[in-house]
């Protein structure tokens, strides 16, 4: 039996991982703006994937007999100074969903909800691998030390992306 409170903080973070997707199509909008196509290829991949991270609290919820319910989403933010200030962003935003997976983790821990903790674990691990995604390319444009070339040939390489 989940409680009320772990049910709110569940489909808050269902409503969260929407808002990721959001957020990382208008950071795609941007770059096809500028037509940085390959960066608007990999974000196109990561909002597609925080749609399929909504859909396994969807169903994680669906199947423990909680209704989950589609909030509105906030407007996200679609303008930036420059390519690395989009991943900047992205690094934020994904350090603010850890944040709230832990608070999350936290709750189930506190009541015991083990379901909740054993359906938690691929998001802990999921988190890692997101921070270090979007640390990784960062570390990759100052490398470049604002060398318009490098970060062409990052935009090439972030097109190839495939899942
Ligand atoms: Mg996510």
């Amino acid at each position: 039996m989940i409680s009320k409170d772990l049910e709110k903080l569940l489909n808050e973070q269902y409503n969260l991982e929407l808002a990721s997707g959001h957020a990382y199509l208008a950071m795609m909008a941007w770059f096809q703006d500028k037509s940085w196509d390959g960066f608007a290829h990999f974000m196109k991949l990561q909002a597609e994937e925080e749609y399929e991270h909504a859909c396994k609290f969807f169903d994680f919820m669906g199947d423990t007999g909680l209704r989950t319910i589609v909030d509105a989403m906030p407007k996200p933010e679609a303008d930036f100074a420059s390519v690395r200030k989009v991943f900047e962003a992205a690094l934020k935003h994904e350090q603010d969903v850890t944040a709230a997976i832990h608070h999350l983790y936290d709750k189930a821990l506190e009541e015991k909800s083990f379901e909740t903790m054993e359906f938690l674990h691929w998001f802990l691990k999921e988190q890692v691998e997101e921070e270090d995604t979007m640390q990784t390319i960062l570390d990759k444009i100052d490398q470049l030390d604002g060398s318009d070339y490098g970060i062409y040939i990052l935009d090439k390489e972030l097109g190839q992306r495939e899942e």
